[in-house]
């Protein structure tokens, strides 16, 4: 699911400490770097939420994955 990247979104995520990014999520295999769905990274690994694109500038979107459980 993709929302745009607003400043109250990362105001927000800030003050209440949202964790949503496979870091942080049950299914996320640190020691392979993996989903253990496999589900390819469209965005929903990038943390935190306002981390620069490739090319240095700042994403519009932010990604949520629907399969995200709290670890
Ligand atoms: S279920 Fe979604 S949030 Fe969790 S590790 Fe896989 S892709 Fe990331």
């Amino acid at each position: 699911m993709r929302f745009p990247l607003t400043d109250q979104l990362i105001e927000e995520a800030a003050r209440y400490e949202l964790r949503s990014a496979c870091r942080d999520c049950f299914f996320y295999v640190p020691d392979q770097a993996r989903c253990a769905h496999e589900w390819p990274d469209v965005g929903q690994g990038r943390w935190p939420l306002d981390a620069p694109e490739p090319d240095g500038s700042r994403p519009g979107e932010a990604e949520f994955c629907k399969e995200f459980e709290l670890r």
